[in-house]
């Protein structure tokens, strides 16, 4: 450590005592994320471990306990110049809690306050889990629009700045779509401030993987509860099983919290659950109780039948739960079944999904593996430059599998080069550069809300490109 660094941890120490942690082997425990899931980035990752040393250059693990702390720590940190990378559970799965250029990792599950219901909103310290904010919601009738699969392990405030998306994105969008009422954010200078930054205002902090502010509070919005049942289905066909997920998308009456049609080859994957469904193309689904008929009535209208698997609870289920086999948890389903597969977030032509995925088809066959589901996210439409009145029943998405990815080196690239020839639109999960995640494509007010929240880019250095640094 050079002794610019040890003023820098002396003076965090100070006002933090065992607070901050310059343990070796815990430091090197909270670099890793769920990257692996990425054989690009962890690829990536692994190199700049052997260069730069299982610490990768980080001083110390900062736990502040509440925002008074918090400004504590980004005034220390502004003063030395030292660059911070905050870190939630780790579950995010883009290399996002392995700092380029050592620092501290502010680790924001000491930031866990009680919840609190306000009107009809939650608030919450940002270290909170987001299965707790659901809990608060539950308490008064509610829920949140959006639940992230991780949700009993993932803090709210990594959610917004990792994530998108969650249980209930067919009906509520992604993170961008009003689910966030206000965040609180504490700026990276000598003298902190807190922002209080309201609906829009808070767009710049969501998804930009924790560069441009540092959240100590959020406030998301929630909708009324229903009971929901997990549910699976079996089509004759896969066009069978995305035309049924269509229209369950489109009619207004019918509610669902996920509905997700998998190819054939993807279903042994799901286990006891794929036999449930018997063979064919299936569907998850997390339905509200009260409408399980209405919706047989609908899959027997495309060929179809579904049948029920347990009732979803957001603590212990007796069995395993579909909620945790749809979204980013589906990955870990079909890892088991393809040890060498690899993921892409791929967005198809609202006006004829199946189009493009029979363009894929023909040029991978087997080697990809298709989901179909429905984000109903007007901002994502906009930033995919997709015409928001062809999407009747939501923007088309999927996480494809792409098969011997671990063993053939460019085959994500491949797949992503062939996109791009088709005019098929995604979201590179293989990336954490902002500018190169492909949803952003007017970088301007990210970066002035770095400029303002962040000066000397202290946060998460790497992460935007084109941030603006004052000397
Ligand atoms: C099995 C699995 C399933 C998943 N399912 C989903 C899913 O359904 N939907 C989805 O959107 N994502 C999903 N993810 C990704 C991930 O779980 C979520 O994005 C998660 O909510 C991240 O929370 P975290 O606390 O683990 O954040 P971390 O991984 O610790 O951090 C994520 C990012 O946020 C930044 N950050 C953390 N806290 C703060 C803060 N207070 N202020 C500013 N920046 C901060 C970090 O620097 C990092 O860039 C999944 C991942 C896995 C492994």
């Amino acid at each position: 450590m050079s002794a610019a660094d040890l003023d820098a941890v002396a003076d965090l120490r100070a006002v933090l005592g065992d607070a901050v942690s310059v343990d070796r082997t815990a430091i090197a425990r909270v670099l890793k994320d769920a990257s692996w899931l990425s054989p690009v980035l962890s690829e990536q990752i692994d190199r700049r471990a052997q260069e730069a040393g299982p610490v990768m250059g980080v001083e110390a693990v900062v736990r502040p306990r509440d925002e008074q702390e918090l400004l504590q720590v980004t005034a220390i940190a502004a003063r030395h110049r030292l660059p911070i990378t905050p870190r939630g559970a780790g579950t995010s799965g883009f290399g996002l809690v392995t700092p380029e250029r050592g620092g501290i990792v502010l680790d924001t599950r000491g930031l866990n306050g009680t919840c609190e219901l306000e009107g009809d909103a939650v608030r919450a310290s940002a270290g909170t889990l987001q299965g707790a904010l659901e809990r608060t919601a539950r308490t008064a009738g509610r829920e949140l629009p959006l639940l992230v699969t991780t949700y009993a392990s993932a803090t709210v405030g990594g959610w917004l700045a990792g994530g998108h998306v969650g249980l209930g994105s067919g009906a509520h969008g992604a993170i961008w779509d009003g689910s966030v009422v206000r965040l609180r954010a504490v700026s990276v200078e000598q003298q902190p401030v807190v922002h209080t930054l309201e609906g829009a205002a808070a767009e710049p902090l969501l998804h930009t993987f924790g560069a441009v502010g540092l959240i100590s509070e959020v406030t998301l919005r929630t909708v009324p509860a229903r009971r929901w049942v997990e549910a699976v289905g079996s089509f004759p066909t896969f066009a069978d099983a995305c035309a049924f997920v269509a229209a369950l998308a489109r009619d207004p009456r019918l509610h669902e919290r996920a509905v997700t049609a998998q190819e054939e080859g993807l279903m042994p994957a799901f286990g006891e659950l794929a036999q449930l469904a018997g063979a064919g193309p299936g569907v998850l689904m997390l339905l509200d109780a009260d409408q399980l008929a209405d919706v047989g009535a609908l899959a027997a209208a495309h060929g179809g039948t579904i049948a029920e698997w347990q009732p979803w609870r957001l603590g212990r289920n007796e069995r395993p739960s579909i909620a945790a086999m749809v979204y980013g948890h589906r990955m870990l389903w079909v890892m088991r079944a393809f040890r060498d597969a690899a993921f892409a977030h791929l967005y198809f032509d609202p006006a004829d999904p199946l189009w493009d995925i029979a363009l894929l088809k023909e040029r991978f066959g087997e080697r990809l593996l298709v989901e179909m589901k429905y984000i109903r996210s007007p901002w994502m439409l906009r930033a995919l430059g997709l015409d928001a009145a062809e999407a009747k029943a939501g923007l088309p998405a999927s996480v494809v599998v792409i098969r011997g990815a671990r063993e053939h080196e460019d085959r994500v690239g491949e797949l992503l080069r062939f996109c791009d020839a088709h005019g098929i639109h995604y979201q590179n999960s293989h990336t954490n550069v902002i500018e190169d995640n492909g949803l952003f494509a007017d970088v301007a007010p990210i970066v002035r809300a770095k400029a303002r929240l962040d000066p000397h880019g202290l946060l998460n250095p790497g992460r935007l490109r084109s941030a603006e640094v004052r000397p």
